[in-house]
């Protein structure tokens, strides 16, 4: 779906659009800005904006420099610096008559279920009032454990919950090239992404696209989590002015297709968690009787790695290590240790209670 055909937008704003080098704020390209978001909605669009900008507003606030930050230090920077920014996007915006809202996510507001739920619902309440939710990581509570890290990632995650058509993160590179285009001639801008895993395999991420706050890994992890939720995902080139409208009239970025997705809400959450807790690995037996829809029972698991809990999210890996599902655990990592290569009958024997049978039941899991 294009952009101009998507009914749910969410855009990524980092914050080297709203700050120049020189530590001064873009009023300007923010103008342009809340014109284009202007325009989306008078062509009947609900948009969400997920924008970076707190520590960076807090460090010209304060005066700091950003890289000599600690990370308490950093937090209640962020905490300075998202009122600063919510601010300056109401002054903005209110140019236009366009009323925005914030909502500061934590990483489990998304991983877990019904937190999830809670802020879909919040971001339909706000469409139906017509306020455009502005999101942002948490910072001033995140830690590094617990953290998206990246507005990328976050912005991914948001799209899906919020069940966008199309996500697009404003870079300050045109889109994914085959090569850094600030040190080769030849790199050539790749337009279309259709098949994430085949088209970019022969890739080497590392030193392709270095700019922008997260790089580009973490543009490409969003992309993933777009790709299996059924959300087109753009990067573009966000430090023209008018940078959406630029989307819509010129064909000069990348956009990544999704996967047809038929999964239900609650699948399509599973299969982009952010934070998978750990692994299974399991043997062919257990792969073929997934792959013909069936439960994961412990006889078929040869290993665990990581620590989890009951519940929480994992990866369900073949004998060679290859990720092909995802799933929620039934039970937890020193569970399935003790039961693992185990018949079902046996588990209540092993573990002294009474379990469910299944590890990951079909119905909490998803095929890659
Ligand atoms: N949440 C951070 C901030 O507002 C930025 C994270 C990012 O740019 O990816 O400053």
């Amino acid at each position: 779906m294009s952009l101009k055909d998507s009914k749910i937008i969410v855009i990524k704003i980092g914050s080297s659009l709203l700050v120049d080098n020189d530590r001064k704020i873009k009023r300007k390209w923010l103008l342009s800005f809340a014109k284009d978001i202007q325009k989306l909605k008078n062509m009947n669009k609900k948009v969400i904006i997920v924008s970076s900008g707190a520590i960076a507003l807090g460090c010209i606030k304060m005066n700091f420099n950003k890289k000599n930050l600690k990370l308490d230090k950093s937090q209640a920077i962020a905490s300075i610096g998202q009122i600063e920014l919510m601010n300056l996007l109401t002054e903005t915006f209110s140019n236009y008559n366009l009323n925005i809202s914030q909502i500061l996510l934590t990483l489990e507001d998304t991983e877990e279920r019904r937190r999830s739920l809670n802020a879909k619902r919040t971001l339909g309440n706000l469409f139906d009032l017509d306020f455009i939710p502005i999101v942002n990581e948490n910072d001033t509570i995140a830690t590094s454990e617990i953290k998206y890290g990246d507005n990328d990632r976050l912005a991914s995650r948001v799209a899906q919950i919020s069940n966008a058509d199309s996500l697009v993160l404003l870079s300050d590179v045109d889109g994914l090239f085959t090569k850094n285009p600030k040190l080769s001639k030849d790199a050539k801008l790749i337009k279309k992404v259709e098949n994430l895993n085949e088209d970019l395999k022969n890739l080497n991420f590392k030193g392709v696209n270095e700019l922008g706050s997260g790089g580009m890994n973490t543009k490409i992890e969003a992309a993933k989590i777009c790709y299996l939720s059924g959300c087109n995902m753009i990067i573009a080139n966000g430090l023209h002015f008018n940078p959406i409208d630029r989307i819509l009239k010129q064909n000069n970025y990348t956009i990544f297709v999704s996967k047809v997705s038929k999964l239900d809400a609650r699948k399509k959450w599973i299969i982009s968690s952010i934070s998978p807790k750990g692994e299974l690995i399991i043997d062919e037996g257990a792969k073929k009787a997934l792959k013909n829809g069936k439960s994961l029972l412990a006889a078929g698991i040869k290993k665990v790695n990581g620590k989890f809990n009951k519940g929480d999210h994992i990866k369900i890996l073949d004998k060679f290590n290859k990720e092909f599902a995802r799933g929620l655990c039934s039970f937890s990592s020193s569970e399935v240790e003790k039961i693992l290569g185990h018949q079902s009958k046996e588990i209540k024997k092993i573990l002294g209670y009474i379990t469910k049978s299944e590890v990951v039941h079909k119905d909490d899991m998803v095929e890659i």
